[in-house]
């Protein structure tokens, strides 16, 4: 329906451009032919105008005759006769002026020796006009005029059709059908319009051509090409933009969901500890401790758990930092292997309670790795607490430190329930946390990985995930061994 109504409104548009376009063409031709026949007109009263001067005057001979003739261009030829047809100038003729007077005084009829005035005649290729003149002595004369083409051309045509501008071709045609003066060149073009050019050149007239290719029905299909292109392109723009807005608004509630949850997550992460601290504190102060044993293990316990709760504020702070862009790095050559010895130690008791099979292997010749020993240590803790949270039956738990490609890779592995392919390229984002970790009771904030990621990227390292469902997950930290700084 609406394609039928557009083809008709297109149809409809073509022929109204095409009928405006020809209104205008014959306006511009015949404007164009008026112009041609008016400035003909007033050069031809100046000649004739002289040549009377010539003939009435004293001085009328042939001399001044021909003298007059090199002055004006376009006169190729003049020929004066007398009542009875015998030339009088110039005083000798070729052959072919001959038979040129023989017909042309045979046009003039008598009334126009009586008569007077002149006459526009084409004779053979020639355009010819004739005028009588009283001599001197009284009698008349008859002056025929060969206009010089050529001169037609550079003096009349070219300043009065070379100026007017327009997308079409204006032309002048002889009475052959010939274009005898064009702007442009003609022959690729088509006409669209002739105009009779009046009685200065008999059967000659204005011809208006247009180029190939520039019909106003070319035009509007030009036109209506462009508009349905930019329409188009301003539809895509509509919908790439409508698309954007409505990633950003889904990424947006995304990033509000995650940020309530890593409230309630993180709050609910600092009551476990304290809560725990407070019941053995509690229950020491009251001195129902027994014996010393037991004491000794809810001093242990009380310890722990405020290890765990400064961790956890250090990770939640130092996230906010990073957010803000205030984290300093301070990188350094750092000994790899006290530094694996000490954070592994604050979760010996973790390990060691839950029954992990820990394995460390790192080589004593390592290098000093540049690193902030600070930083690298938090995210190896994040790394072994995710080790330990997410390992289900089989608790195996291995750190191993390498060289590799001019990079230090301090791997962190469990035998734990792994990350499904999906979700890998995930976890490192803020406040992600994979699907089943919530089903599984295990609490989290959702920062750890992202932190990890952080710190690796400020040393101009990287962090890699290689995981199983169900088999384990292993994370690398490398480290470039040549410090950016
Ligand atoms: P969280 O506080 O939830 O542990 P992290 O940023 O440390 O946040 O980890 C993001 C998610 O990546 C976790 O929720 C968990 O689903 C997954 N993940 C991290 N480490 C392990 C691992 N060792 N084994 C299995 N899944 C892991």
């Amino acid at each position: 329906m609406l394609a039928v109504l557009g083809s008709l409104s297109l149809r409809q548009w073509e022929s109204s451009a095409e009928l405006l376009f020809r209104e205008q063409a014959r306006d511009m031709a015949s404007m164009a032919a008026e112009k041609v026949s008016m400035v003909l007109l007033r050069t031809e009263d100046d000649i004739l105008g002289r040549i009377q001067a010539i003939l009435g005057g004293s001085d009328g001979g042939p001399g001044t005759l021909g003298q007059f003739l090199a002055e004006a261009p376009l006169i190729r030829r003049l020929y004066l006769f007398d009542r009875r047809g015998r030339l009088l100038f110039p005083s000798a003729s070729t052959a072919e002026d001959r038979g040129l007077f023989a017909g042309l005084l045979a046009e003039i009829p008598q009334s126009f020796w009586e008569r007077g005035g002149r006459r526009h005649l084409i004779w053979g290729d020639q355009v010819v006009l004739a005028a009588v003149f009283k001599t001197r002595g009284g009698a008349p004369a008859l002056a025929a005029l060969a206009l010089d083409l050529d001169a037609l051309r550079r003096e009349i045509f070219e300043p009065t059709l070379g100026r007017l501008e327009g997308p079409t071709v204006l032309a002048v045609i002889d009475h052959r059908d010939r274009a005898v003066y064009s702007r442009e060149p003609v022959d690729q073009a088509e006409r669209v319009i002739t105009t009779p050019l009046g009685a200065e050149l008999p059967a000659w007239r204005v011809a208006l051509y247009q180029p190939r290719g520039a019909s106003p029905r070319q035009a509007v299909r030009r036109q209506t090409t462009i508009f349905m292109v930019a329409f188009g392109l301003l539809l895509v723009v509509i919908v790439a933009g409508l698309v954007a807005t409505y990633r950003l608004v889904q990424r947006e509630t995304e990033m509000a969901r995650l940020k309530a949850d890593f409230v309630a997550n993180v709050s609910h992460d600092l009551k476990t500890p304290l809560s725990l601290i407070r019941m053995f504190g509690e229950t020491l102060e009251m001195g129902r401790v027994p014996d010393e044993r037991t004491r000794r293990e809810y001093y242990r316990v009380i310890t722990r758990e405020s290890e765990r709760l400064s961790r956890l504020i250090d990770n939640v702070l130092d996230f906010s930092r990073i957010e803000g862009g205030r984290r300093l790095y301070d990188i350094v050559p750092t000994a790899v292997e006290p530094l694996v010895r000490d954070t592994l130690e604050a979760f010996s008791y973790p390990l060691s309670q839950q029954g992990f099979k820990v394995e460390v292997a790192v080589p004593p010749d390592l290098p000093d790795v540049p690193m902030d020993a600070e930083a690298v240590s938090q995210a190896l803790a994040n790394l072994v607490d995710n080790a330990i949270k997410y390992s289900a039956e089989r608790k195996s738990l291995r750190v191993d430190a390498r060289i590799r490609d001019d990079h230090l890779a301090l791997s962190v592995a469990d035998e734990g329930i792994g990350i499904p392919p999906e979700e890998q390229g995930r976890v490192f984002e803020k406040f992600y946390r994979a699907g089943r970790s919530e089903i599984q009771g295990r609490r989290g904030s959702g920062v750890g990985l992202a932190l990890v990621r952080h710190i690796a990227e400020a040393h101009g390292g990287r962090v890699t995930v290689e995981s199983r469902p169900g088999e384990g997950s292993r994370f690398t930290l490398w480290l470039p061994l040549a410090s950016r700084a």
